[in-house]
Protein backbone atom coordinates (compact mmCIF):
# COMPACT_ATOMS: atom_id res chain seq x y z
CA UNK A 1 0.00 0.00 0.00
CA UNK A 2 1.44 3.68 -0.90
CA UNK A 3 2.25 5.64 1.65
CA UNK A 4 0.24 8.83 1.19
CA UNK A 5 1.65 11.03 3.79
CA UNK A 6 4.42 11.02 1.99
CA UNK A 7 3.07 12.55 -0.37
CA UNK A 8 4.34 16.34 -1.07
CA UNK A 9 0.33 17.56 -1.55
CA UNK A 10 -0.04 15.71 1.86
CA UNK A 11 -1.36 18.40 4.12
CA UNK A 12 -2.82 16.87 6.79
CA UNK A 13 -5.23 15.14 5.11
CA UNK A 14 -7.56 12.85 7.57
CA UNK A 15 -7.89 9.93 5.13
CA UNK A 16 -6.96 8.24 1.87
CA UNK A 17 -8.99 5.05 0.46
CA UNK A 18 -7.61 3.30 -2.58
CA UNK A 19 -11.17 1.79 -4.03
CA UNK A 20 -11.19 -0.35 -7.45
CA UNK A 21 -12.35 -3.65 -8.75
CA UNK A 22 -9.59 -5.98 -10.06
CA UNK A 23 -11.88 -7.97 -12.16
CA UNK A 24 -14.06 -5.02 -13.45
CA UNK A 25 -10.66 -3.15 -14.27
CA UNK A 26 -11.15 -0.12 -12.17
CA UNK A 27 -8.83 1.45 -10.01
CA UNK A 28 -8.88 4.76 -7.77
CA UNK A 29 -8.34 7.05 -4.92
CA UNK A 30 -10.65 8.92 -2.34
CA UNK A 31 -9.03 11.21 -0.68
CA UNK A 32 -10.16 12.96 2.67
CA UNK A 33 -8.80 16.40 3.48
CA UNK A 34 -11.19 17.40 6.21
CA UNK A 35 -14.82 16.84 7.64
CA UNK A 36 -14.23 18.98 10.30
CA UNK A 37 -17.37 21.05 8.57
CA UNK A 38 -19.50 18.33 7.56
CA UNK A 39 -19.02 15.19 5.08
CA UNK A 40 -16.30 15.67 2.68
CA UNK A 41 -17.94 16.96 -0.48
CA UNK A 42 -16.34 16.85 -3.91
CA UNK A 43 -16.47 15.60 -7.53
CA UNK A 44 -15.25 11.97 -9.25
CA UNK A 45 -12.62 13.06 -11.54
CA UNK A 46 -11.81 10.29 -14.20
CA UNK A 47 -8.43 10.77 -15.68
CA UNK A 48 -5.21 8.84 -16.65
CA UNK A 49 -2.21 10.10 -15.03
CA UNK A 50 0.96 8.76 -16.05
CA UNK A 51 1.81 7.09 -12.56
CA UNK A 52 -0.52 6.54 -9.57
CA UNK A 53 2.16 8.28 -7.27
CA UNK A 54 0.58 11.49 -10.21
CA UNK A 55 -3.31 10.12 -9.70
CA UNK A 56 -2.74 10.46 -5.66
CA UNK A 57 -1.10 13.85 -5.44
CA UNK A 58 -3.96 15.21 -7.60
CA UNK A 59 -6.45 13.55 -5.54
CA UNK A 60 -5.01 15.31 -2.38
CA UNK A 61 -4.53 18.68 -3.89
CA UNK A 62 -8.35 18.60 -5.35
CA UNK A 63 -9.69 17.63 -2.13
CA UNK A 64 -7.55 19.88 -0.08
CA UNK A 65 -8.90 22.60 -2.20
CA UNK A 66 -13.01 21.19 -1.91
CA UNK A 67 -12.14 22.10 2.07
CA UNK A 68 -11.19 25.58 1.05
CA UNK A 69 -13.87 26.20 -1.06
CA UNK A 70 -16.78 24.92 0.97
CA UNK A 71 -15.45 26.22 3.88
CA UNK A 72 -15.48 29.95 2.26
CA UNK A 73 -18.98 29.27 0.35
CA UNK A 74 -20.21 28.59 4.31
CA UNK A 75 -21.52 25.65 3.26
CA UNK A 76 -21.84 22.59 5.66
CA UNK A 77 -19.31 20.49 4.07
CA UNK A 78 -15.86 19.78 4.15
CA UNK A 79 -13.55 18.97 1.37
CA UNK A 80 -12.98 15.35 -0.64
CA UNK A 81 -12.04 14.23 -4.03
CA UNK A 82 -11.97 10.99 -6.15
CA UNK A 83 -9.84 10.22 -9.05
CA UNK A 84 -10.74 7.06 -10.98
CA UNK A 85 -7.10 6.59 -12.83
CA UNK A 86 -8.51 3.66 -14.71
CA UNK A 87 -11.77 2.66 -15.83
CA UNK A 88 -13.10 -0.56 -16.54
CA UNK A 89 -14.79 -1.68 -20.35
CA UNK A 90 -18.40 -1.95 -18.45
CA UNK A 91 -18.26 1.47 -16.96
CA UNK A 92 -21.81 1.18 -15.23
CA UNK A 93 -20.97 -1.92 -13.24
CA UNK A 94 -17.47 -0.31 -12.07
CA UNK A 95 -19.68 2.64 -10.92
CA UNK A 96 -21.88 0.63 -8.94
CA UNK A 97 -19.14 -1.33 -7.58
CA UNK A 98 -17.67 2.49 -6.64
CA UNK A 99 -21.20 3.01 -4.80
CA UNK A 100 -20.31 -0.36 -2.44
CA UNK A 101 -16.96 1.24 -1.71
CA UNK A 102 -18.34 4.59 -1.31
CA UNK A 103 -21.31 3.11 0.98
CA UNK A 104 -18.40 1.74 3.13
CA UNK A 105 -16.94 4.85 3.59
CA UNK A 106 -20.01 5.45 6.04
CA UNK A 107 -21.03 9.14 4.79
CA UNK A 108 -17.62 11.02 5.68
CA UNK A 109 -17.06 11.18 2.01
CA UNK A 110 -20.18 12.24 -0.49
CA UNK A 111 -19.43 12.00 -4.67
CA UNK A 112 -20.62 14.26 -7.48
CA UNK A 113 -19.57 15.08 -10.81
CA UNK A 114 -15.95 16.12 -11.89
CA UNK A 115 -14.12 15.77 -14.85
CA UNK A 116 -14.92 12.83 -16.94
CA UNK A 117 -17.63 12.02 -15.30
CA UNK A 118 -21.54 12.30 -15.96
CA UNK A 119 -24.70 12.44 -14.46
CA UNK A 120 -25.53 8.64 -15.55
CA UNK A 121 -22.19 7.84 -13.65
CA UNK A 122 -24.11 9.69 -10.42
CA UNK A 123 -27.03 7.15 -10.99
CA UNK A 124 -25.01 3.93 -11.01
CA UNK A 125 -23.69 5.25 -7.82
CA UNK A 126 -26.85 6.09 -6.10
CA UNK A 127 -28.20 2.52 -7.41
CA UNK A 128 -25.57 1.25 -4.15
CA UNK A 129 -25.41 5.04 -1.52
CA UNK A 130 -27.50 7.73 -0.53
CA UNK A 131 -23.48 9.34 -0.42
CA UNK A 132 -24.11 10.82 -3.72
CA UNK A 133 -24.92 14.39 -5.41
CA UNK A 134 -25.09 15.54 -9.30
CA UNK A 135 -28.33 14.25 -9.90
CA UNK A 136 -31.37 16.21 -11.89
CA UNK A 137 -34.47 16.77 -9.68
CA UNK A 138 -37.96 18.11 -10.52
CA UNK A 139 -40.39 19.70 -8.21
CA UNK A 140 -37.87 22.99 -7.58
CA UNK A 141 -35.19 20.95 -5.27
CA UNK A 142 -31.77 21.56 -6.00
CA UNK A 143 -30.18 19.35 -8.11
CA UNK A 144 -28.41 18.18 -11.65
CA UNK A 145 -25.73 20.17 -13.44
CA UNK A 146 -23.91 22.67 -11.30
CA UNK A 147 -22.36 24.32 -14.11
CA UNK A 148 -24.84 26.89 -15.10
CA UNK A 149 -24.75 28.50 -10.62
CA UNK A 150 -21.05 28.41 -11.43
CA UNK A 151 -21.58 30.70 -14.34
CA UNK A 152 -23.74 32.66 -12.51
CA UNK A 153 -21.69 33.29 -9.30
CA UNK A 154 -18.33 34.30 -11.94
CA UNK A 155 -21.15 36.04 -13.82
CA UNK A 156 -22.47 37.92 -11.26
CA UNK A 157 -18.39 38.47 -9.22
CA UNK A 158 -17.17 39.92 -12.50
CA UNK A 159 -20.29 42.69 -12.77
CA UNK A 160 -19.05 43.75 -9.38
CA UNK A 161 -15.48 43.74 -9.93
CA UNK A 162 -16.43 46.36 -13.34
CA UNK A 163 -18.39 48.74 -10.60
CA UNK A 164 -21.98 46.73 -11.18
CA UNK A 165 -22.22 46.81 -14.99
CA UNK A 166 -20.86 44.93 -17.87
CA UNK A 167 -22.39 47.14 -20.30
CA UNK A 168 -20.06 48.18 -23.02
CA UNK A 169 -17.05 46.45 -21.67
CA UNK A 170 -14.71 43.88 -22.75
CA UNK A 171 -14.38 40.59 -21.18
CA UNK A 172 -11.89 37.93 -22.92
CA UNK A 173 -13.00 34.28 -21.72
CA UNK A 174 -10.70 31.64 -22.25
CA UNK A 175 -12.55 28.38 -22.82
CA UNK A 176 -15.96 28.00 -24.13
CA UNK A 177 -17.09 24.84 -22.43
CA UNK A 178 -19.59 23.93 -19.82
CA UNK A 179 -19.26 27.16 -17.65
CA UNK A 180 -17.37 29.86 -20.15
CA UNK A 181 -20.12 29.12 -22.46
CA UNK A 182 -22.75 29.59 -19.60
CA UNK A 183 -20.94 32.94 -18.49
CA UNK A 184 -20.69 34.29 -22.77
CA UNK A 185 -24.66 34.21 -22.79
CA UNK A 186 -25.28 36.43 -19.34
CA UNK A 187 -22.32 38.74 -20.01
CA UNK A 188 -23.99 39.00 -23.95
CA UNK A 189 -27.30 39.09 -22.34
CA UNK A 190 -26.30 42.36 -20.68
CA UNK A 191 -24.16 43.65 -23.30
CA UNK A 192 -20.48 43.03 -22.88
CA UNK A 193 -18.16 43.20 -25.53
CA UNK A 194 -16.35 38.99 -25.94
CA UNK A 195 -13.42 38.00 -26.95
CA UNK A 196 -13.43 34.44 -27.01
CA UNK A 197 -10.74 31.38 -27.14
CA UNK A 198 -10.81 27.67 -27.35
CA UNK A 199 -9.43 24.53 -28.50
CA UNK A 200 -12.49 22.77 -29.41
CA UNK A 201 -13.80 24.04 -32.95
CA UNK A 202 -17.43 23.45 -31.15
CA UNK A 203 -17.42 24.88 -28.13
CA UNK A 204 -15.83 28.23 -30.12
CA UNK A 205 -18.72 28.32 -32.52
CA UNK A 206 -21.49 28.64 -30.41
CA UNK A 207 -19.87 31.43 -28.72
CA UNK A 208 -19.38 32.95 -31.91
CA UNK A 209 -23.09 32.53 -32.57
CA UNK A 210 -22.94 35.28 -29.31
CA UNK A 211 -21.14 37.70 -31.63
CA UNK A 212 -17.75 36.86 -29.93
CA UNK A 213 -14.87 37.59 -31.30
CA UNK A 214 -12.21 34.48 -31.32
CA UNK A 215 -9.10 35.21 -30.32
CA UNK A 216 -5.59 32.61 -30.63
CA UNK A 217 -6.04 30.35 -27.74
CA UNK A 218 -2.37 31.34 -27.21
CA UNK A 219 -2.71 35.23 -26.92
CA UNK A 220 -6.29 35.08 -25.40
CA UNK A 221 -4.43 36.11 -22.02
CA UNK A 222 -2.63 39.13 -23.44
CA UNK A 223 -5.95 39.81 -25.52
CA UNK A 224 -6.66 43.78 -24.36
CA UNK A 225 -9.70 43.77 -22.50
CA UNK A 226 -11.40 45.31 -19.14
CA UNK A 227 -11.31 41.65 -17.25
CA UNK A 228 -9.92 38.33 -18.27
CA UNK A 229 -11.92 34.99 -16.93
CA UNK A 230 -10.07 31.89 -17.14
CA UNK A 231 -12.53 29.23 -17.76
CA UNK A 232 -10.25 26.29 -19.51
CA UNK A 233 -7.56 24.24 -17.69
CA UNK A 234 -5.61 25.41 -14.16
CA UNK A 235 -1.83 26.91 -13.72
CA UNK A 236 -3.32 29.50 -16.90
CA UNK A 237 -1.58 32.70 -14.50
CA UNK A 238 2.32 32.28 -14.49
CA UNK A 239 5.69 33.00 -14.89
CA UNK A 240 5.22 33.41 -18.52
CA UNK A 241 1.58 34.43 -19.09
CA UNK A 242 1.55 37.21 -16.21
CA UNK A 243 3.96 39.52 -17.51
CA UNK A 244 1.66 39.66 -20.87
CA UNK A 245 -1.58 39.68 -19.39
CA UNK A 246 -3.51 42.12 -21.56
CA UNK A 247 -6.37 42.94 -18.42
CA UNK A 248 -6.02 44.54 -15.14
CA UNK A 249 -8.62 42.23 -13.70
CA UNK A 250 -9.06 38.46 -13.57
CA UNK A 251 -12.20 36.63 -13.02
CA UNK A 252 -12.74 33.02 -13.91
CA UNK A 253 -14.23 29.43 -13.59
CA UNK A 254 -11.12 27.32 -13.83
CA UNK A 255 -10.08 26.05 -10.25
CA UNK A 256 -6.31 26.47 -9.43
CA UNK A 257 -5.21 28.98 -11.76
CA UNK A 258 -2.11 30.11 -9.95
CA UNK A 259 0.21 28.08 -10.92
CA UNK A 260 2.17 28.68 -7.83
CA UNK A 261 1.62 30.96 -4.42
CA UNK A 262 4.54 33.17 -6.30
CA UNK A 263 1.84 33.88 -8.73
CA UNK A 264 -0.30 35.85 -6.22
CA UNK A 265 2.71 38.32 -5.42
CA UNK A 266 3.45 38.86 -9.31
CA UNK A 267 0.18 39.42 -9.95
CA UNK A 268 -0.04 42.04 -6.99
CA UNK A 269 3.27 43.32 -8.48
CA UNK A 270 2.13 44.25 -11.93
CA UNK A 271 -1.09 46.09 -10.06
CA UNK A 272 -3.59 43.48 -11.41
CA UNK A 273 -6.80 42.39 -9.30
CA UNK A 274 -7.09 38.47 -8.75
CA UNK A 275 -10.29 37.23 -7.96
CA UNK A 276 -9.50 33.70 -6.21
CA UNK A 277 -10.61 31.26 -8.10
CA UNK A 278 -12.17 29.26 -5.36
CA UNK A 279 -14.22 32.29 -4.03
CA UNK A 280 -15.75 32.90 -7.43
CA UNK A 281 -16.71 29.09 -8.64
CA UNK A 282 -18.30 27.95 -5.58
CA UNK A 283 -21.68 27.84 -7.27
CA UNK A 284 -21.75 24.97 -8.69
CA UNK A 285 -20.76 22.69 -4.86
CA UNK A 286 -23.62 25.51 -3.15
CA UNK A 287 -25.58 23.27 -5.64
CA UNK A 288 -24.14 20.02 -5.07
CA UNK A 289 -24.50 20.67 -1.12
CA UNK A 290 -27.99 21.81 -1.63
CA UNK A 291 -29.06 18.70 -3.37
CA UNK A 292 -27.46 16.07 -0.44
CA UNK A 293 -29.25 18.27 1.97
CA UNK A 294 -32.60 18.24 0.09
CA UNK A 295 -33.07 21.89 -0.43
CA UNK A 296 -34.40 24.08 -2.69
CA UNK A 297 -33.24 25.74 -6.08
CA UNK A 298 -34.18 28.64 -4.55
CA UNK A 299 -31.41 28.36 -1.17
CA UNK A 300 -29.36 27.71 -4.12
CA UNK A 301 -29.64 31.04 -5.89
CA UNK A 302 -29.17 32.33 -2.67
CA UNK A 303 -26.03 31.42 -1.80
CA UNK A 304 -24.47 31.55 -5.38
CA UNK A 305 -26.13 35.66 -4.86
CA UNK A 306 -23.44 36.04 -1.54
CA UNK A 307 -20.74 35.02 -3.64
CA UNK A 308 -19.68 38.61 -4.99
CA UNK A 309 -20.31 40.14 -1.89
CA UNK A 310 -18.10 37.68 -0.14
CA UNK A 311 -15.41 38.67 -3.12
CA UNK A 312 -15.30 42.16 -2.66
CA UNK A 313 -15.15 41.26 1.15
CA UNK A 314 -12.14 39.52 0.59
CA UNK A 315 -10.57 42.07 -1.76
CA UNK A 316 -10.97 44.84 0.78
CA UNK A 317 -9.32 42.80 3.65
CA UNK A 318 -6.34 41.66 1.58
CA UNK A 319 -5.79 45.17 0.58
CA UNK A 320 -6.58 46.36 4.38
CA UNK A 321 -3.90 43.75 5.19
CA UNK A 322 -1.39 44.01 2.50
CA UNK A 323 -1.74 40.19 1.27
CA UNK A 324 -2.81 39.32 -2.04
CA UNK A 325 -6.19 37.78 -2.52
CA UNK A 326 -5.48 34.94 -2.30
CA UNK A 327 -3.70 34.93 0.60
CA UNK A 328 -6.08 36.93 2.65
CA UNK A 329 -9.36 33.99 1.34
CA UNK A 330 -7.03 31.38 2.72
CA UNK A 331 -6.45 32.69 6.04
CA UNK A 332 -10.50 33.36 6.28
CA UNK A 333 -11.16 29.55 5.53
CA UNK A 334 -8.28 28.56 8.46
CA UNK A 335 -9.57 30.93 10.77
CA UNK A 336 -13.90 28.94 10.01
CA UNK A 337 -12.28 26.13 10.15
CA UNK A 338 -10.43 26.56 13.57
CA UNK A 339 -13.54 28.16 15.33
CA UNK A 340 -15.70 24.80 13.91
CA UNK A 341 -12.73 22.53 15.71
CA UNK A 342 -12.90 24.77 18.97
CA UNK A 343 -16.72 24.90 19.01
P1 LIG B 1 -15.50 22.00 -19.83
O1 LIG B 1 -14.63 20.83 -20.08
O2 LIG B 1 -16.93 21.97 -20.19
O3 LIG B 1 -14.87 23.31 -20.54
C1 LIG B 1 -13.52 23.59 -20.62
C2 LIG B 1 -13.28 24.22 -21.97
O4 LIG B 1 -11.92 24.68 -22.03
C3 LIG B 1 -13.47 23.25 -23.14
O5 LIG B 1 -14.30 23.83 -24.13
C4 LIG B 1 -12.04 23.04 -23.64
O6 LIG B 1 -11.97 22.76 -25.02
C5 LIG B 1 -11.42 24.37 -23.30
N1 LIG B 1 -9.96 24.37 -23.25
C6 LIG B 1 -9.11 23.40 -22.84
N2 LIG B 1 -7.83 23.80 -22.97
C7 LIG B 1 -7.89 25.07 -23.47
C8 LIG B 1 -6.90 26.03 -23.78
N3 LIG B 1 -5.59 25.79 -23.65
N4 LIG B 1 -7.31 27.24 -24.26
C9 LIG B 1 -8.61 27.52 -24.43
N5 LIG B 1 -9.58 26.64 -24.14
C10 LIG B 1 -9.23 25.43 -23.66
O7 LIG B 1 -15.31 22.32 -18.26
P2 LIG B 1 -16.20 23.29 -17.35
O8 LIG B 1 -17.12 22.45 -16.54
O9 LIG B 1 -16.72 24.42 -18.16
O10 LIG B 1 -15.08 23.82 -16.34
C11 LIG B 1 -14.17 24.84 -16.75
C12 LIG B 1 -13.23 25.13 -15.58
O11 LIG B 1 -13.98 25.55 -14.44
C13 LIG B 1 -12.42 23.91 -15.12
O12 LIG B 1 -11.16 24.37 -14.65
C14 LIG B 1 -13.22 23.39 -13.95
O13 LIG B 1 -12.41 22.67 -13.02
C15 LIG B 1 -13.71 24.69 -13.34
N6 LIG B 1 -14.94 24.55 -12.55
C16 LIG B 1 -16.06 24.04 -13.10
C17 LIG B 1 -17.22 23.94 -12.33
C18 LIG B 1 -18.51 23.42 -12.91
O14 LIG B 1 -19.56 23.62 -12.28
N7 LIG B 1 -18.48 22.78 -14.06
C19 LIG B 1 -17.21 24.35 -10.98
C20 LIG B 1 -16.04 24.88 -10.46
C21 LIG B 1 -14.89 24.98 -11.24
Amino acid sequence: MMNWKANPSYDGHEDVVFVGDEALGFAGIVAIHSTVLGPSGGGVRVWTYPRVEDALTDALRLSRGMTYKNAMAELPMGGGKTVLYKMGPDRAACFEKFGEQVQAIGGRYVAAEDVGATVADMRAIARKTSYVSGIPKEGGQAGGDPSPWTALGVFLSIKALLGGSVQGRTVAVQGTGAVGFGLCKLLADEGAKLLVADVNAANLERAKALGAEVVAVDHIHAAKADLFAPCALGAGLNATTIPELGAPIICGAANNQLASEDDGARLQARGIIYAPDYVVNAGGIISVSAEYLGESEAAVDARVRAIAPRLMKVLETAKAEGLTPHQAADNMVRERLAAAQRA
